[in-house]
């Protein structure tokens, strides 16, 4: 992926990626809103697979390498990659929703961490910690600086909170294909790898474990999660490179970002 041209979008493919990401966001919080005691996670599932139908879209994680669902949906200690399915969500479960549309011939892919019910004021606090490093890491997603500068905020934020990265999986460019380059750590030193650029799209994803960050991947090759089983949470947007400010792809029409 390193060697990998990172693409440059122009004015007709961005337009195509708020379509996306709009429609991405839309679904996300669709998602998040049927996180409550008693439903399953295939239920979810279905609910987005209808809604991205309705828009004319296709989810882009169902098939992708042979992934069964539309969306993956990650409770507590598995940080990403949990496969929908009979698992009923219960009261005080923190539920990491990913979600990637596909439309038009661009991707959107964004993700966060909701409550069920009442949730400790540890799990609370994780999921605004990883929100907000979020913002701390695209505060970097600037002309002028590198794609080390992101990931090493979003680390500096993290652990300044108590809580670890995740190492294992990154964000990514996101365009055309759902993942491209470049690849975008949490976690490093500042002023590495490829200068950012006005045109990039980007997927930017801190994935944050409340114990040690080394994860694992279970036998179904798909479930990731902590290896201590800690808490886990990731939060996530596909944003665009701009002169200025970077601007968030996926958001609602309404201006939400879960
Ligand atoms: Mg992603």
């Amino acid at each position: 992926m390193a060697l990998d041209l990172i693409s440059l979008k122009s004015q007709r493919e961005i337009e195509a990626m708020r379509r996306a990401g709009r429609i991405t966001a839309q679904a996300r919080a669709l998602a998040g809103s049927m996180v409550v005691p008693g439903i399953s996670t295939r239920e979810i599932d279905l609910a987005v697979r209808s809604f991205m139908k309705e828009k004319g879209a296709r989810p882009s994680f169902l098939g992708y390498a042979g992934f069964p669902g539309a969306i993956c949906i990650s409770i507590n200690e598995c940080v990403i990659h949990g496969i929908p399915g009979p698992r009923i969500l219960k009261e005080g479960d923190i539920v990491s929703v990913d979600v990637g549309a596909y439309i038009d011939g661009f991707h959107g892919d964004c993700a966060a961490t909701y409550a069920c019910g009442k949730i400790s004021d540890e799990a609370r606090r994780l999921i605004d910690v990883t929100q907000t490093s979020f913002w701390k890491g695209i505060a970097f997603a600037r002309k002028g600086c590198r794609i080390s500068d992101i990931g090493h905020a979003v680390q500096t934020y993290v652990e300044s909170n108590g809580f670890s990265v995740v190492r294992d999986f990154v964000g990514h460019g996101v365009g055309a294909k759902l993942h491209e380059a470049p690849e975008i750590r949490n976690y490093g030193v500042p002023g590495h790898g490829p200068r950012i650029l006005p045109g990039m799209t980007l997927a930017v994803e801190p994935m944050v474990c409340a114990g040690d960050w080394q994860v694992k991947v279970l036998k179904d090759n798909w479930t990731t999660v902590s290896r201590d089983g800690s808490l886990t949470a990731h939060y996530e947007n596909s944003i665009l490179i701009t002169d200025g400010e970077p601007e968030v792809l996926t958001v609602t029409e309404d201006g939400a970002y879960v």
